[in-house]
């Protein structure tokens, strides 16, 4: 495909789902890819099937330095950083009167700090080199609310909020990319420990889901844009969900 032979594009939450699922596809179109996560054994298995263009760093999103590193040694590898996709989150989901706070805090710093971390490292680069391109998964949950998704939907509510005044600050040089999926197969929601959520939802499982292949394919077709496009938001819901 065109536009992404040799391009260098970070993806944090790269261990499992739509991020495994992408970054499997891109480095199959030639990209050199950074994989980052915090399960090691998933990002070395990754990197082993994907050749020499491919590296990992341990990488926890909810830490600063984890961030600075991260990005500091994919440039110390492959000289520069095209695409920076923070893509990592956690959905530990519960309705306010259980209160899970600690839960709360896990994803407030997961699914948003980690995201701003993502940018502060990135952006000084891309500026300096005068082109780059910023993704963050939010979620269809940023768009709306519904019961027992509060905190989960406030996170990414918050993404958009924070992506849509990057592109605002950045829009001369920088594309960014906020992308929205729907109910997609993956790990998300493992930590669910909810026992209303769970009833709720029989744990997730049951509602209708895209492949994660679908969402990578939304973020390939971003990514391999022309230079002067910039594809802004991507949308994606299984048939079905509301
Ligand atoms: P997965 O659970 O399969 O993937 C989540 C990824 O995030 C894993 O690679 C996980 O790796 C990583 N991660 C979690 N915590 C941290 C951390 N502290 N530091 C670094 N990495 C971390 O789910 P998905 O692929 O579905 O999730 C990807 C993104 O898509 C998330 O932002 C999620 O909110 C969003 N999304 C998913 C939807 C879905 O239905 N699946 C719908 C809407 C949005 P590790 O545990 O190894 O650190």
């Amino acid at each position: 495909m065109e536009n992404i032979k040799d391009k260098v594009i970070v993806i944090t939450g790269a261990s499992s789902g739509i991020g495994a699922a992408a970054a499997r596809k891109l480095a199959g179109l030639g990209a050199k890819v950074v994989l980052a996560a915090r399960r090691e054994d998933q990002l070395q298995s990754l990197v082993n099937g994907m050749g020499d263009n491919a590296m990992y760093v341990v990488t926890d999103v909810s830490k600063r330095t984890d961030l600075d590193n991260l990005i500091q040694q994919a440039i110390s590898r492959f000289g520069h950083i095209d695409v920076l996709w923070n893509n990592a989150g956690v959905m530990p989901i519960s309705f306010f009167d259980e209160g899970h706070v600690d839960e709360w805090d896990k994803m407030i710093d997961i699914n948003i700090k980690g995201v701003l971390y993502g940018i502060n490292a990135v952006l000084p680069h891309m500026l300096q080199r005068g082109q780059g391109h910023i993704l963050t998964t939010s979620s269809v949950g940023g768009l709306k609310t519904s019961p027992g998704i509060g905190v989960y939907s406030g996170t990414k509510f918050a993404v958009k909020a924070i992506m849509e005044t990057l592109r605002e600050e950045v829009a001369q040089t920088i594309k960014v990319t906020t992308v929205y999926p729907g109910a997609t197969q993956s790990e998300l929601g493992h930590d669910i420990t909810s026992p209303k959520i769970k009833a709720l939802y029989g744990n997730l499982k049951s509602m209708p889901k895209m492949d994660e292949e679908a969402i990578a394919d939304a973020v390939i077709y971003a990514i391999s844009q022309p230079g002067n496009i910039t594809v802004n938001e991507l949308v994606l819901r299984p048939l079905g969900q509301t």
